[in-house]
């Protein structure tokens, strides 16, 4: 951690002590926008699927945390299933990092619904995890803290192997696979019996790099699957695909390993998704058709379908789907 300037350290010591000076609200009263909209780089902990943990400005007590998502929503009825499932996962990891960190076995994660509730004009939702280490936290009673706010940041931060390793924990023990997210995706076969794969973009790839077909995560379910894979392909690739000439080759659950980057811990893990994946057969494309990379895509490579069986960037997945295309004909 870099030294503070005389400036920066007097305005931490400023934070930690805020609560028992009563400068809190004149603090606050100066803020005038939503500040966990526009939240401080420096604070955040750890983050994914657009949720942050990230150290509470104005503790309670040394260690006190908040998990919050990055979208201004006031309510957890506003959550997708991932936010909420991976506020769930936060409110697990909190926990053990609270221990690790601060020896502190109890937590409270308070939420605070409803205009009455909080103390503030916020209204963007957040999760206070609060150490527990006495009943005298039970009345509200502010504590002198020890530590400022980045102090507080950094000694979770230093506790990455923690966090990566309750993560991991977390997912492997209390993941509810009821609700799999659904992936299309398409084989291209050409009419010279060649299968369109993409390289993936950087932030994209898959652990190992593996080559895969086009397609991606369905967002919408207002409109068939094939219209869903129509848009992505368009996307990705910049074409135009008919929906109705993808036909359904194969439906499987499916997994693959990707490699997350935590910016904030400077630091990689791996992650496994597992999802509904139907892949779907589009033939006698033209060659020739201009192929544009999106975002998610680096470049496209075409490989002939009899070299597919030994392809080292194939995962065995995507060589067995390909397999019922040979069993066709
Ligand atoms: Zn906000």
């Amino acid at each position: 951690m870099s030294k503070l300037t005389p400036e920066d350290q007097k305005k931490q010591e400023l934070y930690r002590d805020a609560r028992f000076t009563n400068q809190y609200d004149q603090i606050w009263q100066s803020v005038g926008k939503c500040v966990f909209c526009d939240l401080k780089e420096k604070y955040v902990i750890f983050e994914e699927n657009g949720i942050v943990l990230t150290i509470s400005l104005f503790a309670y007590i040394d260690g006190h945390c908040m998990i919050m998502p990055r979208r201004h929503v006031r309510s957890p009825k506003e959550l997708t299933d991932l936010e909420w499932d991976t506020v769930r996962k936060f409110s697990y990891i909190a926990k053990k990092l609270i221990k690790d960190v601060h020896s502190v076995k109890g937590m409270q994660l308070i939420y605070k619904d409803g205009v009455e509730a909080q103390s503030t004009v916020e209204h963007h939702l957040h999760f206070h995890c609060v150490p527990f280490d006495a009943p005298d936290l039970m009345e509200w009673n502010y504590r002198k803290l020890q530590y400022t706010p980045l102090e507080n940041t950094n000694q979770y931060k230093q506790a990455r192997k923690k966090i990566i390793t309750s993560g991991a924990k977390f997912d492997k023990k209390y993941h509810q696979s009821h609700s799999l997210p659904i992936y299309c995706d398409v084989i291209i076969l050409s009419s010279n019996r060649e299968i369109l794969f993409q390289e993936r973009a950087e932030s994209h790839k898959l652990s190992p790099d593996f080559l895969t077909p086009l397609g991606g995560k369905v967002e919408s379910f207002t409109r068939t699957l094939q219209e869903e894979l129509a848009r992505e392909i368009n996307e990705e690739a910049g074409i135009t695909i008919s929906p109705k000439d993808c036909t359904l080759l194969s439906s499987r659950v499916d997994t693959v390993k990707h490699t997350n980057v935590s910016k904030q811990l400077k630091a990689t893990y791996p992650t496994t998704t597992v999802f509904l994946r139907n892949t779907y057969l589009l033939k006698n494309f033209d060659k020739n058709t201009k192929l544009t990379p999106g975002d998610d895509a680096e470049n496209f490579v075409w490989i002939p379908i009899n070299e597919i069986a030994s392809h080292e960037r194939i995962s065995e997945s995507t060589k067995e789907i390909i397999e019922l295309i040979q069993d066709e004909q």
